[in-house]
């Protein structure tokens, strides 16, 4: 399959980066996933302002409102113009000799394809995940390519039959490794807020205004550990991942959570489709 590298369109395998760009040796980089449903992009703009804020954060000079062409360009290219699809972009600062300050001479490196991912039928599954402790750093609104603690805490899970790891942080849940994270307790939804301690979700953000539009109140507050005994619901939220029922949470090998209701859940699920498959942007 084809590739944007650098404002050219290459075979995947032909594409290649310097052994010094700094995406390779430091993860200095920012990458950004869009969904397309059917082959139409959802909530575009979200997306790209997300990757512009991330840039600006770490004084990345680059416009991503300009890759929107190539974006469409890469889901025809691929044949997903009917399709479920994602984009995936990577702003590398670009290859210089290493050193830990930026050279002044230095010019991005952008990645950019889309590739096929499979977003019907995510209501029918639910997950069983464990918690860990939150090892990231404090910086978790930027959606760096520097992924270590998430890839770690992600494989712990999976290497122990589990879907997903919830991350902790001094008592608190954040989020998923690679998912935003809601609570349903006595009928209320409570979500960590934003900040620098979770990434800025662009489903949370649609499911917090769903919630809005169903009357469903919703506390931008973060949910001890010790409190999953008061919750009902627990889901997560991501691009690809969508809308998931948490069915258990297992923490230091014992079963802290299991779900108790899914009422709230399957709601948000039944209208994120309408807007999904109805209402594309
Ligand atoms: N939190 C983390 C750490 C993520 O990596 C992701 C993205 O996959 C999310 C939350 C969900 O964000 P979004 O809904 O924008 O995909």
């Amino acid at each position: 399959s084809e590739v944007y590298l650098n404002g050219k369109w290459l075979k995947h395998d032909e594409a290649f980066v310097s052994v010094f760009d700094r995406a390779f040796m430091f993860g200095d980089g920012i990458y950004e996933v869009t969904p397309f449903y059917s082959g139409k992009p959802f909530l575009l703009k979200e997306h790209l302002k997300r990757l512009k804020y991330c840039l600006d954060e770490i004084q990345i000079k680059f416009d991503p409102f300009a890759l929107q062409e190539t974006m469409l360009e890469a889901i025809s290219r691929a044949g997903l113009n009917e399709a479920d699809a994602a984009v995936y972009i990577q702003v590398s600062r670009g290859a210089a000799t290493r050193s830990h300050f930026v050279p002044e001479k230095i010019e991005t490196t952008v990645l950019l394809y889309a590739f096929p991912v499979t977003l019907k039928g995510f209501e029918k599954k639910s997950w069983e995940v464990m918690a860990t402790e939150d090892k990231r750093w404090h910086r978790c609104d930027i959606k760096s390519t520097a992924l270590l603690a998430n890839v770690m805490a992600n494989e712990e899970a999976i290497a122990a039959g589990f879907a997903e790891n919830l991350l902790v942080r001094k008592g608190y849940f954040t989020e998923g490794s690679h998912s935003s994270l809601f609570f349903v307790k006595y009928g209320v939804v409570h979500t960590h807020p934003e900040g620098q301690k979770i990434l800025s979700g662009i489903t949370r953000a649609e499911v917090i205004n769903i919630c809005t539009d169903l009357n469903i109140k919703v506390v931008e507050k973060a949910v001890h550990i010790d409190e999953l005994v008061e919750v009902e619901e627990i889901f997560v939220t991501g691009t690809t991942t969508q809308i998931i029922p948490i069915s258990s949470i297992t923490h230091k090998n014992k079963k802290v959570y299991t779900a108790r209701k899914d009422s709230v859940t399957k709601k948000l699920q039944e209208i994120f489709i309408k807007r999904t498959r109805e209402k594309l942007t």
